[in-house]
């Protein structure tokens, strides 16, 4: 799903691209700007704040008021609203451009010693160039969240 975050949720859309979403987030932007963002790239709204909420619904544009405070309870408000199926991650979480399926030799040098000895799938990032493993963060964020977003 393609969302766009506003300004108070930039760790929510680091998770949501971590579940495969696709989601916008500009750190400062005006409520106008959010706005005329959302509908140009027919995107659902994520926000905290119930003016902004009414705004867009009032212009038609799907919106998710996120009440909770923390980042586990948003991810689960935002699944919850939207319907959203979780994907294994092929956006960057820290620029949300595509991940590029890479042979493990293109890489050597980019990722540390062990990471590159022990996995043999890789994927960069064709925006920022952050390169991407199966591998611990995975079951960190699984850990952090105390749910598997994967699991049926
Ligand atoms: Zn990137």
């Amino acid at each position: 799903m393609k969302f766009i975050a506003d300004v108070m949720l930039g760790k929510l859309a680091r998770f949501l691209r971590m579940i495969g979403q696709d989601v916008i987030y500009f750190a400062d932007a005006d409520d106008d700007f959010i706005i005329y963002s959302a509908k140009e790239t027919r995107r659902i709204l994520l926000t905290r704040d119930v003016r902004l909420y009414q705004s867009a619904r009032l212009l038609g544009i799907p919106a998710v008021l996120v009440c909770s405070n923390h980042v586990k309870e948003q991810l689960k408000e935002v699944i919850e609203a939207t319907k959203l199926v979780p994907e294994k991650a092929k956006r960057c979480i820290v620029c949300n451009a595509p991940l590029k399926s890479v042979e493990r030799c293109e890489i050597e040098g980019l990722v540390p010693e062990f990471v590159w000895m022990r996995n043999s799938e890789f994927w960069i990032c064709e925006g920022c160039g952050k390169v991407y493993w199966r591998g611990s963060h995975i079951k960190n964020f699984i850990k952090f969240l105390g749910f598997d977003p994967w699991e049926k």
